[in-house]
């Protein structure tokens, strides 16, 4: 399971399209963000001003990108969506920002990973709308200052630590989604296949959202998956036993934990007698990107108690010795 989303085929984003909330009365889950955010639209939208420029944080699959899109939407506006490692050159972003309607939306994912030329260049268009660009070549190369519509930039980032500070000064909202519960999650799982039209039980959209690692992307694609068992291994309809077989076909353990999750307590409890290891050295060790394991494994698997960081590294807890059926200081049991 892929929790990051990409290598979907058209059909599936067509369905990750439909099952994309649209409005904030949509939007399940986040109150506070919510309904700070409501005011916050509503003061704009009352003064007919650009909403002030928005961070929104936290880890992948939560709705940053949803919420940018419903921004837009209950700003009345149009939205242009980008994202950091896209915009390599100045001139890309200037493309962008000279084409903004006043109010707009501009979103930009991945915001932490843009280059320093280009985030600087952003400075001046978020702070004054204004920006400087190069008429000319050679010799009559000149820069002129062109006004920008206000306009309101949207960044999302899973990484807000790796923002350069006066890049977040510049932000006056900045809101960090957190993990669903089950509860909520289980009313993302219902509202989906409502649209998908598949009937489903509610003790099965619940079996569902409680192994979907706190995550809305991971129950929607969890949900399809058991939406193929139960039409081809069931009766069309999901209810608790299709969804129980689904999910152990697909790897999904009781806690949500996938494959890589439950790689990783492995690792550093076999390899590493339980930690403290250097993220680095466990990067290796699973053979996944340091980065990965540190944006979307480690905070849901330290939230839900099964690691701990420390100065000196990562450490396994008592529960993920239980959680693997391992005795802390000996090896596997039986
Ligand atoms: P992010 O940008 O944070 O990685 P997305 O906005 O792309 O996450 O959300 C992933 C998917 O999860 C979306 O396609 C959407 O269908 C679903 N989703 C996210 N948040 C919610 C929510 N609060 N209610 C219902 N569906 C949601």
């Amino acid at each position: 399971l892929d929790p990051t989303a990409d290598g979907l085929s058209p059909e599936e984003l067509d369905i990750e399209r439909a099952l994309r909330p649209v409005s904030f009365d949509d939007f399940t889950g986040q109150a506070q963000v919510l309904e700070n955010l409501t005011v916050f639209v509503q003061a704009a939208n009352l003064r007919q001003e650009a909403l002030d420029h928005t961070l929104l944080h936290g880890p992948p699959g939560l709705g940053k990108t949803t919420l940018a899109h419903i921004l837009a939407n209950e700003l009345g506006v149009g939205l242009k969506v980008t994202s950091g490692p896209v915009l390599d050159k100045p001139g890309d972003l200037a493309g962008l920002l000279t084409n903004l309607e006043p109010r707009d939306v501009l979103f930009i994912d991945e915001i932490h990973r843009l280059s320093p030329v280009v985030e600087e260049y952003l400075y001046s268009a978020m702070e004054d709308f204004k920006i400087d660009i190069m008429i000319e070549t050679g010799p009559n190369a000149r820069s002129v200052q062109l006004h920008l519509n206000p306009f309101t930039l949207v960044g999302a980032t899973t990484r807000s630590g790796l923002l350069t500070a006066p890049m977040r000064a510049r932000f006056g909202i900045s809101s960090r989604l957190e993990y669903y519960n089950t509860e909520l999650l289980a009313t993302i799982v219902q509202r989906s296949a409502e649209i998908l039209k598949v009937p489903i039980t509610e003790d099965a959209a619940i079996e569902i959202a409680g192994r979907s690692r706190g995550t809305p992307r991971i129950c929607n694609a969890l949900l399809r998956r058991v939406r193929d068992f139960a039409q081809i291994k069931g009766n069309g309809n999901i209810d608790m036993e299709i969804s129980r077989f689904g999910l152990k076909a697909l790897h999904v353990d009781a806690y949500g934990l996938d494959e890589m999750d439950n790689k990783i307590l492995a690792t550093i409890i076999d390899k590493f007698k339980g930690g403290p290891v250097g993220l680095t050295t466990l990067a290796t060790a699973v053979s996944e990107n340091a980065e990965t394991i540190e944006e979307v494994y480690e905070p849901f698997l330290i939230q839900q108690g099964f690691i701990m960081r420390t100065p000196r590294g990562r450490e396994v807890t008592e529960l993920a010795y239980q959680h693997l059926g391992r005795i802390k200081g000996g090896g596997q049991p039986g």
